[in-house]
């Protein structure tokens, strides 16, 4: 059993993203900026926001974040949102996820300008997705492909199961995979005898959101386990993922742990997707 070390290969990429953008002031007099527009304090979101700054400062592009209070008005939003599209010194406009409840999230997100969407989430980023033209690509879904490559995992012809099927996880991660020519089943809260889909999988790949819910008789032995989901242990008050780390081990080839796995990846992916967009307003070559 091997972990995969999302930490590492994440602190590689930015290096050599650092270096590359250090070329930018003398090629294109500016280097490439994103703001991040958080609404509320939710505490996660917080920390998000933290550690996608930090990564900002690593490889030496521009961050501005941009707080404002749970009680938002969406209008206001908006209007950011059009002043950010216009400033041609801004190549990214993120907004963390999740917004207020008064908020339409798809409204707003369909608001920022295609070519500065960083997250990947816009409606036409994703149809390019799945039409499989140019487009910035989900950063998570991104990660995950260039965590099973760093370790030149095969995946043509595998059978990868996806457990979860959410707009930003789940179904893009599906398509890259299937993309990448495995055989890609997607399962969800309504798939019946769920273990024994799991357990057909050469490549799992769990998103649900429920801490260690994937248990050691739900995979197959010498399988490939990515664990995306982000939860708090109830016992232990840690941080834990979707997959019962120490049982589900032993079983795998490749694994990755959380936290230290696909969440740094998410943020390196961020991060590339800011320079090709940058690369992108400048007519340069990605
Ligand atoms: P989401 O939107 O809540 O979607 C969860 C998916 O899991 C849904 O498709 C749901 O099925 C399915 N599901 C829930 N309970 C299930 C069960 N008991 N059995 C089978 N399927 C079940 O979540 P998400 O945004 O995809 O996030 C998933 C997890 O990944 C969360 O823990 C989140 O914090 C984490 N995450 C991490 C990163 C990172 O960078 N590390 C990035 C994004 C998300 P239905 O569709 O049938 O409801």
């Amino acid at each position: 059993m091997q972990i995969i070390s999302g930490k590492e290969l994440s602190d590689k990429l930015k290096g050599e993203m650092a270096t590359e953008v250090a070329t930018f002031e003398n090629r294109f007099k500016r280097l490439p900026k994103l703001v991040v527009i958080l609404a509320g304090n939710d505490a996660g979101s917080v920390s998000y926001v933290t550690g996608k700054a930090k990564a900002c400062e690593q490889v030496g592009i521009l961050n501005e974040t941009i707080r404002y209070s749970e009680t938002i008005l969406e209008t206001e939003l908006l209007q950011k949102i059009a002043e950010l599209n216009a400033d041609s010194a801004v190549d990214g406009v993120l907004v963390q996820l999740p917004l207020p409840k008064h908020i339409n999230t798809q409204k707003i997100i369909s608001a920022i300008d295609q070519s500065k969407d960083v997250d990947g989430f816009h409606p036409l980023n994703t149809a390019a997705l799945w039409n499989k033209t140019e487009c910035v690509l989900p950063c998570t879904p991104k990660g995950i492909i260039k965590l099973l490559k760093s370790e030149n995992i095969e995946i043509k012809g595998k059978k990868a199961v996806v457990l979860g099927r959410s707009n930003i996880v789940g179904l893009p991660v599906s398509k890259l995979l299937l993309d990448e020519n495995a055989t890609v089943t997607i399962a969800h809260s309504r798939t019946e005898n769920l273990a024994q889909v799991a357990q057909d999988a050469d490549i799992l790949i769990v998103a649900i959101g429920k801490a260690k819910f994937v248990t050691a008789d739900m995979v197959k032995k010498g399988a490939v386990v990515i664990d995306v989901g982000v939860n708090r242990d109830e016992r232990t008050g840690k941080l834990c993922g979707d997959v019962d780390f120490d049982a589900v081990a032993p079983k795998t080839s490749y694994i990755t742990k959380v936290p230290g796995g696909v969440g740094p990846m998410t943020i390196c992916c961020l991060m590339e997707n800011t320079v090709e967009c940058f690369l992108r307003h400048e007519n340069a070559k990605i």
